[in-house]
């Protein structure tokens, strides 16, 4: 099992499937791109497989996501996908998307045995939508979106981060859309995480003010039966139900006691937080030819390491030299 000092115990594996992106959000990545990984370098879909089957066979886990970057851009999605479906015991798969390409991929995705989306979309206006994601792509996300929905990737979980004067005077259109399509919404508070490292606390819209912004319009009531657990999503019924939304507000509730999380990258790396400074580097091990258990003693010893919480508060806090599409978000 994946243990730390702290008693928690890693179930759920983020895999990093490319470090590339077709748009470039605001908060996350420079308009002109990053330095991309090297594709000697990426791990391959071969490799992904033969780590995630040791992650479910060997080390408890139980539930695989698959994110990026963009995932969708990583050719052999499906086929990963596919072979991660027939593991035992069979975990559960989602992706975590910016919807372009899922109106093309939603249904062959859902054969494969994806069970469920997390789509991002920020805005319902196109024009913020391009200067949010510097790309004139609203639409093919809101096809993503029908498009997983119509495959049963449901219910479709839509993410949306808050950014002040640009998006945050749509929180309650953003919840009040979402209800009446059936997708289930989530505001992220922005993190320190940006290529640039341009995140500033100041400049941050809080859990408190996001849940004020929605209470202007909505009677927000904290769901009963969401107990949260390692959940990082805080949960409110809406008018009473049974349409609710979640607020991860990593940065001014962190949830690190309760983390349950363990993340590989693209280029093959353990990461035991997303705020980790350091890496166990499993890929130079397998292509070394190291053999499953000891990959496995890796990543346990990895997971040990772990810290007690992120500390984005603490004065002394250092952003990780990775940015979050290249860790995988
Ligand atoms: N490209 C895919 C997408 O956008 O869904 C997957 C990767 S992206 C890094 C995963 C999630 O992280 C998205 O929901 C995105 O909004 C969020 N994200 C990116 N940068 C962030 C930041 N600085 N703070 C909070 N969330 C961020
Ligand atoms: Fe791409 Fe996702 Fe980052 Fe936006 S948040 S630039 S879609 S990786």
């Amino acid at each position: 099992m994946l243990l730390d000092t702290f008693g928690r115990q890693a179930v759920d594996l983020r895999v990093s499937l490319t470090d590339r992106c077709n748009l470039r959000c605001t908060y996350c990545m420079p308009e002109e791109g990053l330095q991309w990984l090297a594709k000697p370098d990426l791990l391959t879909d071969e490799e992904i497989v033969r780590l995630v089957t040791i992650a479910v066979r060997d080390l408890g886990v139980r539930e695989v996501r698959f994110t990026g970057g963009e995932p969708l851009l990583r050719p052999g999605l499906v086929a990963v996908v596919a072979a991660c479906s027939e593991l035992e015991p069979r975990p559960e798969l989602s992706l975590t998307t910016n919807g372009i390409g899922l109106a093309r991929t939603a249904t062959a995705l859902r054969e494969a045995g994806l069970d469920r989306v997390n789509v991002s979309l920020d805005t319902l206006d196109p024009e913020v939508f391009r200067t949010l994601t510097r790309r004139n792509r609203h639409q093919d996300v809101l096809d993503g979106l029908a498009a997983a929905e119509a495959a049963g990737l449901a219910p479709v979980k839509l993410n949306a981060v808050l950014m002040r004067g640009v998006n945050d005077h749509e929180a309650a259109d953003l919840l009040a859309w979402c209800l009446e399509k059936g997708y289930e919404l989530r505001f992220i508070e922005q993190m320190p995480l940006d290529a640039q490292h341009g995140w500033d606390r100041a400049s941050m819209v809080t859990a408190t003010e996001i849940l004020d912004l929605l209470q202007a319009r909505f009677a927000l009531t904290p769901e009963p039966s969401a107990r949260r657990g390692a959940a990082p999503a805080e949960r409110w019924l809406v008018d009473g139900g049974p349409g609710r939304v979640g607020v991860i507000a990593s940065v001014t509730r962190p949830f690190c006691r309760a983390c349950d999380r363990t993340r590989l990258t693209a280029d093959g790396q353990v990461r035991n937080c997303l705020f980790a400074t350091g890496e166990t580097d499993l890929r130079t091990a397998l292509r070394s030819g190291a053999d499953d258990a000891e990959l496995a003693g890796l990543w346990r010893a990895a997971m040990w390491g772990k810290k007690a919480g992120a500390g984005i508060d603490n004065p002394e806090f250092l952003q990780p030299e990775r940015p979050m599409s290249a860790i995988g978000g």
